[in-house]
């Protein structure tokens, strides 16, 4: 299947990263830019060429391989590149609605475990379900609180609040905040505006509505939902819902992040910088930002701020914004933007209209050397200082 496809490609990329900086751009490649429609397209091509290849050697269908693709191009634009499961509680039930992105039926979850044996996507728990002991096909079940003395469900919560001013303490239900805009302490009149600086909730406890029993711990029984049913939380059975991560592109991305981190600083310091990695910079504004690479010149006052950063989908407006701020406020004689991802729409005005240089280049050589020759221009227009 596509893994085998998949982990044929990967010692081709291991030769090519002996040079240290090319390494990831075939892999990252397909990780990066689905944004980019000519270059998810050619990214397709290539594994339909190869898919070929192999199909004439280990019997194939090249329309997997094409599936799993879209699918990570797909789980890439998800948070955190996680597919997490949709629960259907009354039917006991567990569907990945992505897979009908791909033309898979959504709970075909042998499909998901597959990419899992193949390296590509990692399985993690997602959530543990409490389910009924007897109906375990259903996954619905609620909690229920109950009055130890008499079992009414008529349980009430009461809390004590404190005013923390004037040390004022009184049931809950004495402070009136349906106004959330004009509260006023039933003691010493004065207003509260932020209930949860001002307030203090010393105690709590439970009170029966129908015997008056007063109790600090209430009895707690899961209900199941499909069935009008109580059984004891202890007796509940686990059922194990799966969430599945998209692997390698975030570590090796952030691992070559890493190794362009040094290098650039190595090149800053070949040029007479004192050059740091993530380092604390206070701004005009007092305010202090983080900063991927700061250099500062040993001869003259200059300085440079060097931001890394890789976006799947492009470098956006927002990306740009993040660079804006610790740019304006720290005001370096220079500013570059560096990455593999591709930049989209309006960006490059941006950048050129706020004098951030912006370096996007495929591969983490060819920004080093562009890079380079953007720092020797400046080098030597100072006269080699
Ligand atoms: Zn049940
Ligand atoms: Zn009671
Ligand atoms: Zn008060």
């Amino acid at each position: 299947m596509f893994g085998k496809k998949f982990t044929s490609h990967i010692p081709k990329i291991e030769k090519k990263s002996s040079s240290k900086l090319t390494g990831l751009d075939n892999l990252s490649s397909i990780f990066k830019s689905n944004s980019n429609e000519t270059k998810s397209k050619t990214v397709l091509e290539e594994f339909h060429e190869e898919d070929h290849k192999i199909v004439s050697q280990i019997d194939l269908p090249p329309t997997s391989t094409i599936k799993s693709v879209q699918l990570i191009q797909e789980v890439q634009k998800l948070n955190d590149r996680t597919i997490i499961p949709f629960v259907d509680y009354n039917e006991g039930k567990l569907f990945y609605p992505i897979l009908s992105k791909i033309g898979e039926v959504q709970d075909n979850i042998e499909y998901l475990d597959n990419l899992v044996a193949d390296g590509i996507l990692e399985k993690k728990i997602y959530e543990k379900l409490i389910v009924c002991p007897i109906h375990s096909d259903t996954f619905s079940s609620s909690m229920r609180l109950y009055c130890p003395k008499c079992h009414s469900m008529g349980v009430e919560k009461l809390n004590l609040f404190e005013h923390k001013k004037c040390g004022y303490i009184t049931e809950s239900s004495n402070f009136d905040f349906t106004n959330q805009e004009e509260s006023f302490c039933p003691s010493c009149k004065k207003p509260i505006k932020n209930f949860e600086k001002e307030i203090r909730v010393p105690a709590m406890w439970y009170q029966c509505e129908d015997c008056s029993e007063k109790f600090d711990n209430a009895v707690i029984k899961l209900h199941c939902r499909k069935h009008e049913h109580d059984f004891d939380t202890n007796s509940g059975q686990f059922v194990t819902t799966y969430c599945y991560k998209l692997k390698n592109s975030e570590i090796s991305i952030n691992s070559d992040t890493n190794q362009i981190k040094d290098e650039l600083l190595k090149l800053l310091e070949g040029f007479n910088f004192t050059a740091k990695l993530n380092v604390l910079i206070k701004g005009k504004s007092g305010n202090v930002h983080e900063i991927p690479i700061y250099g500062k010149s040993k001869t003259t006052n200059e300085s440079i701020l060097i931001f890394i950063k890789n976006q799947p989908g492009g470098i956006d407006q927002t990306d740009m914004n993040s660079i804006l701020v610790p740019k304006l406020d720290i005001a370096p004689t220079n500013t570059l933007l560096v990455t593999v991802s591709g930049i989209n729409d309006g960006v490059e005005n941006l950048a050129k209209h706020y004098e951030i240089h912006l370096i996007s280049e495929p591969d983490f050589s060819k920004i080093i050397s562009h890079v380079e020759m953007f720092v020797s221009e400046w080098y030597s227009k100072n006269g080699g200082k």
